[in-house]
């Protein structure tokens, strides 16, 4: 495949700058040793960068480990979990594997957050855990800050915000995190780091909750040559910053085309679109695409997204081949 647009990836590396500085840091390390189990000075460099403590700081084999930790010292049996549908997945799958109650609320007809349904949802199963995703996986829609605030007053348990997509956005929950407020924020290395090979997440929340999540991961989880990775990347906020407003830049041109074709589409504020082909059915459309040497993610079969197909932003060369077959396949 040559164009490969389904994981939401970041299409080009992290800057060579860092390659070397990783490099040259693993070659001084002593791999006979143990790594440092608490991450301090990763944990130190991620609380820098977003201002806070950090005692309220974990860090995980990516933020999929992050929710699962989460998910392990808060949910299991006997305890209820609130979705709101359709978003990640791995919310509900994590929460039934610790043998938790999932309760599913539905989104509206247009994905955005329906805040009687949230109030129907926390009243009638009390969850222990209220998830939502900011930018939304697979809609991309971002959560307006007065829906986490009413989430926040209807929900009974923590609430965890998921914004594994935030930075190609316009705002973040992590400055509503305090040490007297249910809420925690997670995020990945794995998009806008471009470093989706080094499986690497975090979250920030109170700090009561981070150490009630260390008593329940495995000692030494995160290795020391992740530590290095991930504290290194913090030196290029810069050129990070600079890959997202190029994928910025390129997803609101993809938007710009899906209008002048027969598709409908979500705004989205996130590294991908979700859209539906009006004239040929997705899975079609899904592989007609495979022809061209395209891959996108076929949501097509999902509860609710009937028809619909997922594009992540590429390079402008990958985005181009993606539309020109697109636009082929519906004419
Ligand atoms: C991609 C993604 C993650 C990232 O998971 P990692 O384990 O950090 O790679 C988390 N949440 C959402 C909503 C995602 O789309």
């Amino acid at each position: 495949m040559r164009v490969r647009l389904n994981t939401n990836e970041s299409p080009t590396p992290p800057p060579v700058a860092w390659q070397h500085a990783v490099a040259a840091e693993l070659s001084r390390l002593d791999w006979h040793r143990y790594p440092d189990r608490s991450a301090t000075s990763l944990r130190a460099a991620i609380a820098d960068l977003h201002h806070v403590d950090p005692a309220q700081v974990f860090a995980g084999n990516g933020s999929n480990e992050v929710l699962q930790t989460l998910l392990l010292t808060y949910a299991g049996p006997g305890r209820t979990v609130a979705t709101f549908e359709p978003t990640y997945q791995l919310h509900g799958h994590i929460a039934r594997l610790t043998g938790a109650t999932v309760a599913e609320g539905g989104r509206r007809e247009d994905f955005t957050l329906d805040l009687a349904e949230v109030q129907r949802v926390c009243g009638s199963a009390d969850p222990i855990i209220t998830f939502l995703c900011s930018p939304n996986n697979p809609t991309g829609l971002v959560e307006p800050e007065t829906n986490l605030g009413a989430v926040q007053d209807a929900a009974p348990g923590l609430v965890v915000v998921d914004e594994a997509y935030a930075q190609f956005s316009d705002w973040s929950a992590i400055g509503l995190v305090d040490d007297d407020t249910p809420l925690v924020v997670t995020r990945t290395f794995s998009k806008t780091w471009s470093m989706a090979g080094a499986r690497l997440g975090y979250l920030i929340g109170p700090s009561w909750v981070v150490a009630e999540m260390e008593k329940v991961t495995l000692p030494y989880h995160l290795d020391a040559a992740k530590q290095i990775a991930g504290r290194l990347a913090l030196g290029f906020v810069d050129d990070m910053e600079a890959r997202v407003g190029h994928i910025v830049a390129e997803r609101e041109r993809i938007q710009e085309a899906f209008g002048h074709l027969p598709v409908d589409f979500w705004r989205s504020g996130a590294n991908f679109v979700l859209f539906r082909p009006r004239t040929v059915a997705g899975a079609h459309v899904w592989k007609a695409l495979l022809d061209y040497s395209v891959l996108v993610r076929d949501c097509s079969g999902w509860p609710r997204l009937e028809n619909c197909l997922r594009v992540t932003v590429g390079t402008t060369e990958e985005n181009e081949v993606f539309l020109r077959a697109l636009e082929e396949i519906l004419s």
